[in-house]
C-alpha cells in the first residue's frame, strides 16, 4: 500500500465505521414503520369484539380477509422506508468517497457523479441517467437481485409471512374463545417476532447500497484501477471466502470494480472496500 493509499483507506474506513453507526437508526426507522400498523390489527380486534369481549366464530374467515388490507399497509410503509433508507445510503456512500478523495488527495470526482452514466457494469439499466442517489436508489429497488428477488417481492414475501402468522394467532385464539385483550397481546408478539425481518432487510439493501454507489464511483474513476474487500464484522463464513480469493492475479482480496458481486455477498453483510490507487496518483 503507498502512502497515498493508506491515508485514503484510514479516513475511508473511518467514514465506513461512522455510516455503519448509522445503519442501526436506518434499521430502527423501518422497523418501527411496520410496527405502527399494529393499531390497525388491533382496531380490527375492536370491531369484531362481542359484548363479551370474544370474536364469534362464524366472522372468523371475514377477519381473516380483512388482515390482507393490513399487509398490504405493511407492503407499502416498508417498501417505502426502505427505499428511504436506500437513497441515505448511496447519498452518504457519495459523500464519503468525495471526501475521501478531496481532503487526502485533493482530487475530485465530480467529473464521475454528475456525468450521466454510460457502459456501466455496475449499473447497466442506468444508461443516460445521472447517479443521483435518487436515481440509484429507484434503480436499486427495482432490479433483481442474486436471490432473484426485486426490493418489492423481498417486501412482499415479509409482508405476506407476517399476516400468515396473525391470521394463525387470530385463528387459534377465535376457537379457543380467547379474549381479545388475549388475542392483542399475541399479535404484539407476532411483531416483535417478526421485527428482526424488517431489520435484517434494511441492513441488507442500506449496505448493498453504500457499496454499489462506492463501487460505481471507483468503477468510473481514472484514479481507481481495483478495490480490495474487506469482509464485515461479523465475519461471516460467506464473506470472508470471497475476500479470500484471488481473482484477478492482484493479490489477495482484490478485486476489480466491475466484480458487481462483491457489492451484495450474503443478508446483512456488512462487508465493504478499500481503494487501488490507479498509477497516475499512486
Ligand atoms: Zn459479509
Amino acid at each position: 500500500m503507498t502512502e497515498n493509499e493508506r491515508k485514503l483507506n484510514e479516513m475511508s474506513t473511518q467514514l465506513h465505521n461512522d455510516y455503519l453507526d448509522t445503519t442501526a437508526g436506518m434499521a430502527d426507522r423501518v422497523a418501527k414503520e411496520v410496527a405502527k400498523t399494529r393499531t390497525q390489527v388491533i382496531d380490527l380486534i375492536g370491531e369484531y369484539a362481542n359484548k363479551n369481549d370474544t370474536i364469534s366464530r362464524a366472522r372468523v374467515n371475514t377477519l381473516l380477509r380483512d388482515l390482507e388490507q393490513i399487509e398490504r399497509e405493511i407492503r407499502d410503509v416498508a417498501e417505502s422506508a426502505l427505499t428511504g433508507v436506500i437513497e441515505e445510503s448511496v447519498d452518504t456512500a457519495q459523500s464519503d468517497v468525495s471526501e475521501v478523495f478531496h481532503k487526502t488527495l485533493g482530487l475530485s470526482l465530480d467529473f464521475v457523479l454528475n456525468a450521466k452514466v454510460a457502459e456501466s457494469v455496475i449499473l447497466p439499466g442506468m444508461s443516460g441517467e445521472r447517479p443521483t442517489p435518487k436515481n440509484l436508489a429507484t434503480y436499486l429497488a427495482q432490479r433483481t437481485g442474486p436471490d432473484g428477488l426485486t426490493l418489492s417481492s423481498r417486501v412482499w414475501q415479509l409482508a405476506g409471512d407476517q399476516r400468515a402468522e396473525m391470521g394463525n394467532v387470530l385463528r387459534r385464539g377465535i376457537i379457543r374463545g380467547d379474549t381479545t385483550s388475549k388475542m392483542v397481546r399475541e399479535i404484539k408478539g407476532v411483531y416483535d417476532t417478526e421485527s428482526w425481518k424488517a431489520r435484517r432487510l434494511a441492513i441488507t439493501e442500506s449496505n448493498t447500497a453504500y457499496r454499489t454507489a462506492i463501487g460505481y464511483t471507483a468503477e468510473k474513476s481514472k484514479f481507481v484501477s481495483a478495490l480490495r474487500l474487506i469482509p464485515g464484522f461479523h465475519h461471516s463464513e460467506k464473506c470472508v471466502s470471497v475476500a479470500g480469493q484471488d481473482r484477478h492475479g492482484l493479490g489477495v482480496g482484490i478485486f476489480l470494480p466491475t466484480d458487481a458481486d462483491i457489492y451484495n455477498i450474503h443478508p446483512n453483510c456488512t462487508a465493504y472496500t478499500q481503494y487501488i490507487l490507479s498509477e497516475e496518483v499512486r
